[in-house]
């Protein structure tokens, strides 16, 4: 579904992305980690063509990042994203953040959006907030309705870049648990997340990134157990 190919991205004189390969099927979970600075985030971005590479190819179910216009607005409403900073729209309310992507690029009917914006955030639990602003919501809520707004898309993949990073110990699991969820339910997600939790429960593949370059690439079970290079050795003891 997701296909990147000996992908590099520079800034500058920083090579942030060395060569990058990886598949990602559909219904696949996929938890990418490693250090701060790896690129973790700028691989995140570069699916979704938040940012441009320099060199290699991402394609999304066959089909290639056009560089701009109403065909990148499809294409990037087929990848979800839920950032570490929530980004809802700060003047509309928790409904019209919801609603606003399948009405402006879906074409749906307001009626239809809200109906589908409604069970979405009964979905993620927040459906007694639609008339809020985001403002006057917990991170934990925040985060949901973002997840909420990623999924009005029905987007074929769901990237989430350190969801649960921005929040307060006590809102961790409530997101988490809407994660795995969704995971359960066969959504295809690249995660970038420390949460060994979630990894281990929900995830079918870890990658250890460091440097701009893919170190590791396995299951949850054999990096956490059995990591076979010394950084993600000396990564992973940092994080218990
Ligand atoms: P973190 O865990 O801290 O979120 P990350 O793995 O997501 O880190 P990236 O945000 O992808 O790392 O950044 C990779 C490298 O690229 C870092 O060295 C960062 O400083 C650099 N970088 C990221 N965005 C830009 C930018 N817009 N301009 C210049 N350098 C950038
Ligand atoms: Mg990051």
């Amino acid at each position: 579904l997701v296909v990147v190919k000996d992908v590099n991205k520079n800034f500058g004189d920083l090579h942030v992305l060395k060569n990058i390969n990886t598949v990602v099927t559909r219904g696949e979970v996929v938890v990418v980690i490693g250090p701060s600075g790896s690129g973790k985030s700028t691989l995140c971005r570069a699916i979704n063509r938040l940012e441009t590479i320099d060199s290699g190819s991402i394609t999304i179910d066959g089909q290639a990042l056009p560089a701009e216009g109403k065909a990148l607005a499809r294409l990037r409403a087929d990848v979800g994203m839920v950032f570490q900073s929530f980004n809802l729209f700060a003047h509309k309310t928790v409904l019209d953040n919801v609603t606003l992507g399948p009405i402006k690029v879906r074409g749906l009917s307001r009626a239809a959006a809200e109906e589908k914006a409604m069970a979405l955030l009964e979905r993620v639990g927040v459906a007694n907030q639609a008339h809020k602003m985001p403002a006057q919501l917990s991170g934990g809520q925040q985060q949901r309705v973002a997840i909420a707004r990623a999924l009005a898309m029905d987007p074929k993949v769901i990237l989430l870049d350190e969801p649960t990073s921005a929040l307060d110990p006590e809102m961790i699991n409530e997101v988490l648990e809407v994660m795995i969820q969704l995971a359960n339910d066969g959504m295809t997600m690249i995660v970038v997340t420390h949460e060994m939790g979630f990894a281990r429960k929900a995830a079918n593949r870890v990658i250890f990134m460091a440097d701009g370059e893919i170190i590791e690439e396995t299951t949850p079970e054999h990096f956490f157990t059995d990591p076979q290079t010394d950084r993600a050795k000396d990564f992973l003891s940092k994080l218990i």
